[in-house]
């Protein structure tokens, strides 16, 4: 059976993979003229297990064992591939309370390696941080975004084999080679300008240089274009995505030694409003936010127009926010890159489903977070689509994932469009 896939991401690349190795002839069609230069290219790449949906956590974890071993994942392909250090990743939750503990139990229960640090062992174990309290965080502006709150952190969690993927695009492009070794075929700078329905329930997409490409079944995998995508296929979802625009900066690292490297870890301070992780190598720091109540989301309207570049306003919020954890660190000059997610409004997780129009499902919606669990995505779209072609109805049967690495099953309704209320702090960080 034909399938395109509109997109070209790591989203796209993976779930390509994925329907080809399962017997579908699968074109990806892609408007840039490589793979992962979208929002992937942007990408911080982190890999961590700590989230509040227990499904996310089991998904996440699956994730952590395919890129760390990555090269058996996608077989045999020319080039490099992705590297995939592991400093681990310390979370200052703003309160150390029940629902932080059950996150922790439950990736405990699953093997992961993660330990509950009090204030003063955060300090013993990495005493370059600030162990103070900033809860709730203040613009730069704000007369009190100075002044010591007098309070310490209730404790932080250490994820102790976090990690990060060096580079997203480069594991868009392994996926593309592994997808093409299967048969995937790439139409790179070939946008999508209309999608149809033709007379046999055929899916007829026109591109911006005429061309036709047709198949029985379409996947949404457009990013921060996905809902230009749903509307031109006249698909609406009871879940709205939206274009979020982003900034990530870069710092030089104070502690980076040529010898003995960095000691410095991923941090996911929500505390203190930001994220970040070591870059190049661990010379620099990479950071971005985690988009704290103080903040106005900035919605961009047109994905093809928005402001490109860093701006003042985000380097020195997020850049002193960071500075407030981790003194050592100089602002230096505004360096870093804008980019888009996409993002689920109602609860910032992604959108992996059918919908109600026959063979057109969508996995989009990823909201900053899911690279990390991207293979994963595919298998679970390869699932999602082998049912529903063969006529069961997973809106009341929903596809019960078996991952293969980590050997847990997960009930994947909470990623449905059709999904309840799901347990989450509306952000992500990494
Ligand atoms: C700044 C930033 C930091 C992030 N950090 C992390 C992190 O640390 N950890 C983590 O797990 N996740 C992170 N993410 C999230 C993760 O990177 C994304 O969820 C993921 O890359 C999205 O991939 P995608 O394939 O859906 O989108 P994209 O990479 O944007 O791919 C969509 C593709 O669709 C193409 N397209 C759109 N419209 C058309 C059309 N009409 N015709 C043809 N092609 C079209 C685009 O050109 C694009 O290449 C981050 C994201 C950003 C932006």
């Amino acid at each position: 059976m034909k399938a395109t896939i509109i997109g070209g991401g790591v989203i796209g690349c993976a779930c390509a993979f994925e329907l080809q190795r399962r017997g579908f002839e699968v074109t990806v069609v892609e408007r840039n003229g490589a793979v992962g230069h979208g929002s992937t290219s942007a990408s911080c790449g982190i890999v961590r297990r700590f989230y509040s949906q227990p499904g996310m956590i089991a998904m996440a974890d699956e994730g952590a064992h395919i890129w760390a071993d990555w090269n058996s994942h996608i077989g045999p392909i020319d080039g490099d591939t992705i590297n995939f250090p592991r400093p681990g990743m310390i979370f200052f939750p703003p309160k150390l309370d029940e629902s932080v503990l059950r996150i922790v139990a439950e990736m405990k229960r699953l093997g992961i390696k993660v330990t509950v640090l009090t204030a003063d062992e955060v300090i013993e174990r990495f005493p370059f941080f600030d162990n103070a309290s900033h809860f709730p965080s203040k613009q730069p502006d704000d007369e009190d975004f100075f002044k010591t709150s007098g309070r310490r952190i209730e404790g932080a969690v250490f994820e102790e084999d976090a990690g990060y993927v060096i580079s997203p695009d480069l594991a868009t492009q392994n996926l593309r080679r592994a997808g093409e070794r299967e048969g995937v075929l790439f139409r790179l700078k070939c946008e999508v300008r209309d999608i149809k329905r033709t007379h046999s329930k055929a899916y007829r997409l026109e591109t911006k240089d005429g061309s036709i490409i047709e198949s029985q079944i379409l996947i949404n995998a457009g990013g921060p274009h996905s809902s230009i995508i749903n509307q031109m296929a006249g698909v609406k979802l009871p879940l709205e995505t939206r274009a979020l625009r982003r900034e990530v900066h870069s710092l030089r690292n104070p502690l980076f030694d040529e010898v003995k490297g960095s000691p410095v870890p991923i941090i996911g301070d929500l505390d203190g409003g930001v994220y970040s992780r070591p870059e190049a190598g661990g010379r620099g720091i990479i950071v971005g936010s985690t988009d704290p109540d103080c903040d106005i989301f900035d919605w961009v309207e047109d994905p093809d127009d928005y402001l490109e570049g860093v701006t003042g306003t985000y380097w020195e919020r997020q850049t002193l926010r960071l500075m407030k954890r981790f003194p050592q660190l100089e602002q230096g000059r505004p360096r870093g890159i804008s980019a888009l997610y996409d993002v689920t409004v109602k609860d910032w997780y992604p959108i992996c489903d059918r919908t109600d129009i026959p063979g057109y499902y969508v996995c989009i919606g990823t909201s900053g977070s899911s690279f990390k669990t991207s293979p994963v995505l595919g298998m679970l779209m390869t699932e999602i689509i082998e049912a529903s072609e063969k006529g069961r109805d997973i809106d009341h049967d929903p596809i019960q994932l078996t991952l293969p690495r980590t050997g847990v099953s997960i009930d994947t309704r909470f990623l449905s469009r059709l999904r309840g209320k799901i347990e989450t702090i509306g952000t992500v960080f990494g």
